[in-house]
Formats: C-alpha cells, structure tokens, sequence
C-alpha cells in the first residue's frame, strides 16, 4: 500500500493494533515486520513500556487440555479462515500482506467478542502459535497440518468444531462424552 508523508504504513499499523492487543515482541515483528528502533518506538508510544519478555508458548497439546480451549481454538481457526478468505478480495492489498492482515483481524475479532483481551483465554502469543501451524486458509481442513500433533475436528455426537489430539478419528465433546472413554484412537 502506498504511503504518503509520514502517515503510517500498512506494517506500522499492523504493528499498532497487534501491540494495543498485548502482543509480545517477537510475534509484533514476526507479523508487521517492522524495523526493530520503530517497534520500540512504538512500544513507548501505544503503551508506555517494552514488551514483557520471555519464552514464547509453543506447546499445540496445550489446545487440548480443556474443552474451552478446544471450542476457542476452533472457533478462533474458522473464523481466521473466514477473514483470510475476506482479505482475499481487498482492492490493493499485496497478496503477502493478507496473512498479516488477517491475523490481526482475527486478534482484533477473537478480543471483540471475549469482551476485552483480558478475558480472553487465548493469547495472542498462542494464537499465532496456532494459526502458523494451519499455515495458510487453504491447509484448515479436517485434515489440518499433518505435522501437527493436532487437528481441527468435531464432535461425533453433534457436531461442534473441536481442536483434538490427532490421533483420534472420532471425538466427543464434554457434554457427549462417553462414561467408559474419551474418543477412539485411530
Ligand atoms: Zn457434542
């Protein structure tokens, strides 16, 4: 997108908003791509601190430890793969930038309806973990990332999107939980 001045670039607003939604270092440059000295600059400017520092989560079981989680999960998957789709048909939006930019709709979104981003159970460090194993709106299929030790599935029973383990072909969600077991293994 082309700029005039001094007014911001597509990336510095990407950085802005993923910064406002409490987004770590590490993820605000991995996605906006914005010069380290702008991103501290940035940091200063929307917050008044740096970033909170440390390891990033990376675990994918931890989509799987409890029912919440796996209904967030999904819902938080489907909907990325909604507004990637959306993005798709921007007028002048670079085809590279359209990850960027739906990720931190989706950030912007996910907050919106947990009602603050304190509220919501999935950080934005996770979220990135997650999405970035699906990749891309086209590899969000039942089979999902064959790498991954999770994928996007339902419950046999009625149907709700789930994040499971891999490994099970079928799944239950906790209200059609089976008394004896959880699912059957593959
Ligand atoms: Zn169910």
């Amino acid at each position: 997108m082309l700029t005039a001045g001094s007014s911001p670039t597509l990336n510095e607003r990407i950085a802005r908003t993923l910064i406002l939604a409490g987004t770590r270092r590490p993820v605000v440059k991995s996605i906006s791509r914005v010069p380290d000295p702008k991103i501290d600059q940035l940091y200063s400017q929307e917050i008044g601190r740096n970033s909170t520092s440390g390891l990033l989560p990376s675990s994918l079981e931890w989509f799987t430890k409890t029912h919440r989680i796996q209904v967030h999960g999904a819902l938080v998957l489907l909907a990325y793969h909604r507004i990637y789709k959306s993005c798709v048909s921007i007028q002048g939006i670079m085809p590279d930038s359209i990850p960027r930019v739906a990720f931190t709709r989706t950030l912007t979104w996910y907050h919106e309806i947990c009602g603050g981003q304190d509220k919501a159970i999935i950080s934005a460090q996770r979220l990135y973990t997650l999405i970035r194993t699906f990749a891309d709106a086209q590899s969000i299929s039942p089979r999902g990332n064959e790498a991954a030790e999770i994928k996007l599935h339902h419950c046999a029973a009625c149907k709700i999107p789930l994040i499971i383990p891999r490994h099970y072909s079928e799944y239950h969600c906790t209200d059609h939980k089976p008394k004896s077991r959880r699912g059957s293994k593959a």
